[in-house]
């Protein structure tokens, strides 16, 4: 696959707003002072943003404009943005210019149903600029809505959460073993535990799994984490959504080692095999 836009170094930085996420974006701030990226960190008046986005129909309710934001603490085997792992290699961005930002597009997006959504990397290893925009947002009446893999929820008080219509909860396992072989992390308990917390505070959420084939489509695993995302009362939908090849090049052009290179899509049988394990349990499966 070709690489249109592709942005590389900070000389000619790339415009904030990118076609879409599959571009690839290296060391944007990688000449940014230590001290610099720790203060933006503290405070959230600096983002790491791979990009903004807009005119997005499958991060959330509407059509949406997404802010990807660079970090993450998992090394999914099925990433398709692993140019978002490391923090250095988002723009960074003035909290006043990604206000700026959304508000260019909040009339809109009131307009069409949609709204902002924060996606990644993880937008949680940027807690305080995320909490600080999703408060813009509210602010201007634009729906909010995170994308996140929860291990970091506990950096977002209660009151901060209040703030995000919709979370969107992306699971990658049920057991610790299986955790583990997706993600390199083991300790899922946090995810788990923040399902739970969203279940107290009656937050809605949708749960998102990634089907890869020979990966992730294992009835047993999908089966544990139907019974508890039922469990939870909260969950409002579930999205199977098909593994894609789609970032494949930026494993390549990172030089990292691609366990899924061979891996094919998996089939519409497949598919809705796995949709048919969590309407079982109860849920909106699509
Ligand atoms: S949690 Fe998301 S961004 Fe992080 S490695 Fe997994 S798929 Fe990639």
């Amino acid at each position: 696959m070709t690489a249109p836009g592709d942005a590389v170094g900070q000389d000619g930085a790339p415009a904030l707003e990118a076609k879409n996420e599959f571009e690839l974006r290296v060391g944007l701030s990688r000449n940014v002072p230590e001290m610099t990226i720790r203060t933006g960190l503290a405070t959230g008046e600096i983002g790491f943003l791979h990009s903004f986005t807009t005119g997005s129909a499958v991060d959330g309710p509407g059509i949406r404009l997404v802010a990807w934001t660079a970090g993450c603490m998992f090394r999914c085997r099925f990433c398709h943005n692993p140019d978002t792992w490391t923090m250095t290699n988002g723009l960074p961005v003035p909290f006043e210019r990604a206000v700026e930002e959304l508000r260019t597009y909040a009339h809109g997006l009131r307009v069409m149903g949609g709204g902002l959504t924060l996606s990644g990397g993880e937008p949680l290893m940027q807690a305080r600029f995320a909490a600080r925009l999703f408060a813009a947002a509210k602010a201007m009446r634009v729906h909010t809505a995170i994308e996140t893999n929860g291990f970091y929820s506990d950096r977002l008080s209660d009151a901060e959460l209040q703030d995000i219509d919709l979370v969107l909860l992306d699971m990658k396992g049920f057991t610790p073993e299986q955790h583990e072989r997706v993600t390199g992390v083991r300790d899922n308990q946090r995810v788990l535990a923040f399902g739970e917390r969203l279940a107290r505070l009656r937050r809605p959420m949708w749960l998102r799994f990634v089907l890869v084939p020979g990966l992730t489509d294992i009835p047993e695993e999908m089966a544990k984490l139907a019974e508890y995302a039922a469990s939870l009362g909260v969950v409002e939908r579930v999205e199977v959504l098909p593994f894609h090849q789609m970032g494949a090049y930026k494993w390549a052009r990172l030089g990292i080692d691609y366990s899924l290179e061979a891996t094919q899509p998996p089939s519409a049988e497949q598919v809705e095999a796995a949709v048919s394990i969590f309407r079982a349990a109860g849920l909106n499966a699509c």
